[in-house]
């Protein structure tokens, strides 16, 4: 089945999305390395990682459907952020901006009667969630252990052990 040209065009700036997204967490790892934190660093990699996985899979969707990937600029992520909290933060605003984003996108695929995008859309639906209640998991933590110095060295202990699924 063609894909409504609309449709094409928002799974293909989807696909930029979440490049954007990997570059953002590659920053924040990069950052937090940088800050001797390299269980919060890991923690970013893996993510990084994750996003560049959900880019590919729009990537190669797009083409099983006999279309055409139109890549575009990738915004320059921020360099710094002045602490794990405003990071993680920043990473929970990030990740509900997404989720705003793929639920854009199933309203559009519903409207052409896009059938099979709107399915393939579900696994990103399902994905949102948990990557928003991973991203607000840290920042409860870091909240809470606000006022105590050992919070930040023993969630980098934590972190450090995720690992790639
Ligand atoms: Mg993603």
């Amino acid at each position: 089945m063609t894909m409504h040209k609309d449709v094409k065009s928002a799974l293909n700036k989807q696909i930029t999305m979440e490049f954007h997204s990997s570059s953002i967490y590659l920053a924040m790892a990069a950052d937090f390395f940088a800050k001797n934190l390299p269980g919060f660093g890991q923690w970013m990699l893996v993510q990084a990682g994750e996003e560049t996985g959900h880019g590919m899979k729009i990537f190669r969707y797009v083409i099983e459907r006999g279309e055409t990937v139109e890549l575009e600029a990738i915004e320059a992520p921020p360099k710094a952020w002045t602490s794990p909290l405003e990071a993680f933060r920043a990473a929970l605003a990030h990740e509900r901006k997404v989720s705003a984003s793929i639920h854009a996108l199933t309203e559009l695929a519903r409207e052409k009667k896009d059938h099979a995008a709107e399915i393939f859309l579900q696994w990103f639906e399902t994905e949102q969630v948990e990557e928003e209640a991973n991203a607000d998991a840290v920042v409860k933590k870091l909240e809470l252990g606000k006022d105590f110095p050992g919070t930040v060295p023993m969630l980098d202990q934590e972190l450090g052990r995720r690992k790639k699924d």
